[in-house]
């Protein structure tokens, strides 16, 4: 089986490199929303899905009229004009996620993809990436070998001021052989996840920690910019406010890369050490539980964690079984079966009334999740 895979790496462009950077992240905007406009407009006197009955300039339409673009990528304004289409076709599927949007000059990632056409992408002794129209070569952090064939790159720069490159590759894969585990997941909000062997996994150590640091800087920032209202100084020009926003880009960069990079190890441990994964589907579960409880990073996490569970399931021949939402997990004795009722979320321990086994809420939680999906299962 082939997989994509995408690789991640730190750039550090030299001066040169940076401003055909920001050329190309400008081209490619502005190439999006011109043909962005084009389909609203077209939008606007068929109301319909009007991509199906017109046809809309490519951006060697717009290279007449703006010069300018020859000088980036031609890869790059051929991937945002793919970009739009997919948006476009999105909202005709569901609405609700609402029309494209124009791209900003103020959005804290700036990118542009490009594609690898015979090598113009490629690494050079692991320090050193090239890219189409840019002759010099970029430094580049290598901190793990990509492995497949390079397809496409995409170049970003945060708001930090940082800029990344991510491979996108292509490899063959095998898939794992059977382990003979199953094993059930309860997500948590103390612990991040509660496996159904006992094992608990922390969620302190690698957020709250840091979640309360942002939070501090956050409130840091409104400060400052509070206080640069009263001074009627543009926020622009407000030296302490601009220097706090990269410190709170910097801080949220780190707890967005640590978090994913602790999912990213947990899903794997879990996939190689078990051929088939219950867990409970998750699409309301954050609003079913207390919402009051570090929500947002709680279901933020969850759910990219149950995507890599999945997708790598997928690569590896595992088996992920979805529990109803509305499945009792924490009601029912996992060891007689005795359904104990509804019980408050500050109960963490309790004793069935019928066979007596004291329960750890969230392992029995977790044991029941595995029982309803092997029985799932074995009525398929
Ligand atoms: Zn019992």
């Amino acid at each position: 089986m082939e997989r994509l895979k995408a690789y991640k790496f730190r750039l550090y462009p030299n001066e040169e490199q940076e401003l055909f950077f920001a050329k190309s992240f400008g081209c490619v905007r502005k190439v999006y929303n011109l043909m962005l406009n084009d389909r609203i407009i077209g939008y606007e006197e068929t109301k319909n899905d009007s991509s199906k009955k017109r046809i809309f300039p490519t951006p060697a339409k717009y290279k007449k009229e703006f010069p300018y673009l020859k000088e980036v990528d031609s890869l790059a304004l051929a991937n945002a004009q793919r970009n739009l289409d997919k948006a476009y076709k999105n909202f005709f599927r569901d609405k609700s996620i609402g029309f494209p949007r124009f791209k900003s000059k103020k959005n804290p990632v700036q990118s542009y993809t490009t594609n690898n056409q015979n090598g113009t992408v490629a690494l050079l002794n692991n320090k050193f990436i090239k890219v189409p129209k840019l002759k010099s070569l970029i430094r580049i952090k290598l901190h793990r070998q990509p492995k497949g064939m390079i397809k496409s790159a995409t170049i970003s720069r945060h708001s930090s001021g940082k800029y990344y490159i991510s491979l996108l590759c292509k490899e063959e894969i095998i898939e794992l052989p059977k382990v003979n585990s199953a094993i059930g997941i309860d997500l948590g909000i103390t612990d991040f996840a509660i496996l159904s062997n006992g094992q608990k996994i922390d969620n302190n150590k690698f957020t709250s920690k840091m979640a309360k640091k942002l939070k501090r800087e956050q409130r840091k920032l409104s400060r400052r910019a509070l206080l640069a209202k009263q001074k009627s100084i543009n926020l622009y020009d407000a030296r302490n406010y601009q220097k706090q926003k990269r410190k709170v880009a910097r801080l949220h960069e780190k707890v967005v890369n640590q978090r994913t990079d602790f999912l990213n190890k947990l899903s794997t441990a879990i996939i190689k050490n078990h051929d088939i994964i219950c867990i409970e589907d998750l699409n309301t579960k954050g609003m079913l539980r207390n919402p009051k409880l570090a929500k947002s990073i709680s279901d933020v996490s969850w759910s990219s964690f149950v995507t890599k569970l999945q997708y790598k399931a997928d690569w590896y021949g595992r088996e992920i079984i979805k529990i109803d939402k509305w499945f009792p997990s924490s009601q029912i004795c996992s060891e007689c079966g005795h359904k104990d009722g509804k019980k408050s979320l500050k109960i963490r321990e309790w004793a069935c009334p019928i066979c007596h086994t004291c329960h750890d809420r969230d392992i029995n939680a977790s044991i029941n999740i595995l029982t309803e999906g092997l029985r799932i299962k074995s009525l398929s």
